[in-house]
């Protein structure tokens, strides 16, 4: 069966007013071209053209950058102001966010082809980042250690220093607000290098974090391609940290790159993660779930359930079902409310996930979607495509799409459903689908991957660990782990009595 979905939003192609043309670098509480005055095309996904020129980060521009954040973190009061103080200006940056949800909604749609409801629930997860580190820091306790009658030893928490955010285009806003709330909350100051895909919404923040009454300096922005301006915040010595969300190998390599002043890393990379569903898992709702868990945010989510495993005895009805619905996801210009899947994000992305599309027509049996959708000629549309029987060994299995692209494959036992979901390099999320508790949370234990969930889509509390295991990443940030990554623990001892120390050369 090769069938293109039937339904579609009108193509048309909306332009939010007042875009601008010239998108520029936010240095030391100024916006500013390079150094060298290069720059770079931006386009949107839905025709593909230019619709502003962003400032092209060089070395010099990342020196720049750095040296404002180390003066306002040396030199400034933001690490020594009392959390309390540093809480409100965070939660004046969450009611900022929310004030403007609607315009930071259409940018992003514009920038990235993302469902416009979507980006709008990404502006507000980006605000309650915010108000979320803001309660945290407040609340915030560090621990005294005691020995009784002779020592006393405590945890002086302290904010790292200059953080160089690093972040993907896939959900560019809020990505940058994971990082920037816990590294303001934390005191340190920062350097955002936002993908050089998507950078419009990232200017929004110079303006956000000024009127909230965030210090010059603190916050400093420098566009540009990842290889130039990226490479030279990895490289910088004045930077001891870096926060990466983006692809594995781009991740194994600022690791090299950071090994020379061995930084501190946090990264969040790629995944391929397994959608298990057992015959007596509630099949309506994990059919909606496994819908929404690749198809949302045009399927370039992290966190996708991009391959979807099912119990032998239900799975051809499985498959006509999902199928059945995969055709008539509604795909079209990101701005139409109605739209659940818009464009992706570049050509070049597009051309890429094409190529999987293509390649597997030959490792599966397709059941819905396979190429461009009917009606929509231009922009970087791919229908929603649906591969069942495929092998573990096909490549359509084991490298990530992060399009809307979906693989289903059977199993007959336990074991092999396991075999199956540990079977890739990756390990970010599993979606686990039945109703046999015990068979849940075993499961749930031997699956290799950070973060589980059980017949629950991909729904997040702030508070839990968030990261991936295997070629998924390294460290854990979310609620506190996040606060530990932007702070040192200095241990601090106390002698409580006459110190007992072995008198060297007393004789
Ligand atoms: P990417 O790795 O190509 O780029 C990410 C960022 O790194 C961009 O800002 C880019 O300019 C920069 N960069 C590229 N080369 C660099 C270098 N040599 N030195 C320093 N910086 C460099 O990733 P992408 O295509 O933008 O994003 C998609 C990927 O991100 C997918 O693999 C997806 O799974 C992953 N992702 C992971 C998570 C997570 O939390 N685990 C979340 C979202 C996206």
């Amino acid at each position: 069966m090769h069938a293109a979905p039937t339904h579609h939003a009108a193509a048309a192609h909306y332009i939010p007013e007042n875009l601008p043309t010239r998108i520029q670098h936010f240095i030391d509480g100024e916006f500013v071209d390079s150094a060298s005055g290069k720059t770079f095309d931006v386009l949107d996904p839905v025709s593909n053209r230019s619709y502003a020129t962003a400032a092209a980060g060089q070395a010099e521009d990342i020196d720049l950058a750095v040296a404002a954040a180390t003066r306002a973190f040396t030199d400034g009061p933001w690490p020594r102001m009392l959390p309390r103080a540093r809480a409100q200006v965070l939660n004046r940056i969450a009611e900022a966010i929310e004030a403007q949800d609607a315009r930071l909604a259409e940018l992003e749609t514009f920038d990235t082809g993302l469902p416009i409801t979507q980006a709008l629930g990404q502006a507000h997860r980006a605000a309650e980042n915010f108000r979320f580190f803001a309660d945290l820091i407040v609340a915030q306790a560090d621990d005294t250690y005691s020995v009784p009658g002779r020592q006393i030893n405590y945890v002086n928490r302290k904010p790292v220093g200059v953080a160089g955010l690093i972040t993907p285009w896939n959900t560019p806003f809020m990505l940058e607000s994971w990082k920037l709330a816990p590294a303001l909350a934390s005191g340190c100051t920062v350097v955002l290098k936002p993908a050089e895909f998507t950078p419009l919404s990232a200017s929004l923040w110079a303006e956000i974090f000024a009127a909230a009454g965030l210090p010059a300096g603190v916050f400093n922005l420098v566009n540009g391609i990842g290889e130039e301006a990226g490479d030279a915040l990895v490289k910088h010595p004045g930077v001891p940290l870096i926060s990466f969300t983006g692809e594995t190998t781009t991740g194994q390599l600022i690791y090299r790159n950071c090994a020379a002043n061995l930084k501190g890393m946090s990264m969040e990379l790629g995944g391929k993660s397994p959608a298990v569903v057992f015959a007596d898992a509630d099949l309506d709702a994990a059919i909606d779930s496994t819908l929404f868990g690749v198809f949302s945010l045009n399927g370039e989510r992290c966190t996708a359930g991009s391959r979807i495993l099912v119990e032998a005895s239900i799975y051809e009805d499985f498959c006509a079902r999902f199928a059945a619905r995969a055709q008539q996801i509604v795909v079209g210009d990101p701005h139409d409310p109605k739209t659940e899947v818009g464009a992706l994000v570049h050509p070049e992305h597009f051309a890429k996930v094409m190529s999987y599309v293509e390649l597997g027509k030959s490792e599966g049996r397709l059941l819905a979607g396979g190429g461009r959708p009917a009606g929509l000629p231009e922009g970087n549309y791919v229908a929603p495509t649906v591969f069942a029987d495929v092998a573990p060994t096909a490549r359509i299995f084991q490298e990530e799409i992060f399009g809307p692209v979906v693989t289903i494959t059977p199993f007959d036992t336990d074991a092999e459903a396991l075999e199956l979901a540990n079977g890739v390099k990756y390990g970010l999320a599993a979606y686990l689908w039945t109703s046999d508790l015990t068979r849940a949370h075993t499961f749930a234990h031997a699956v290799e991957a950070g973060m589980v969930w059980l017949n629950s889509h991909n729904v997040r509390d702030l508070r839990t660990p968030f990261g991936g295991v295997k070629a998924s990443g390294l460290g854990h940030e979310g609620g506190y782990r996040s606060i530990d990554f932007y702070t040192d623990q200095q241990a601090v001892h106390i002698s409580l009595g006459v110190v007992h120390t072995p008198r060297f050369g007393a004789r």
